[in-house]
């Protein structure tokens, strides 16, 4: 299972994106900016977990290593 972070700093979009780390994303935020979401068989499952621990946060998936879940 990939191992998903959420950058801790908000997009200019207003969201905060999930990134899989195991996906060579070119994204990724600074390792200091990561926050650890775990292993998750999904990205939905990764975002669902990032939603329940922020709940007023917009979270979205990175376009580019977890584009099934990028919305916006
Ligand atoms: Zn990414």
């Amino acid at each position: 299972m990939p191992n998903y972070i959420i950058n801790k700093n908000t997009q200019s979009n207003g969201d905060n994106e999930v990134h899989n780390k195991d996906a060579n994303c070119g994204h990724m935020p600074l390792i200091e900016n990561q926050i650890d979401l775990g292993w998750h068989a999904t990205c939905h499952d990764a975002v669902s977990y990032a939603k329940s621990k922020w709940a007023n946060n917009r979270i979205n998936g990175c376009y580019y290593c977890a584009n099934t879940c990028h919305t916006s």
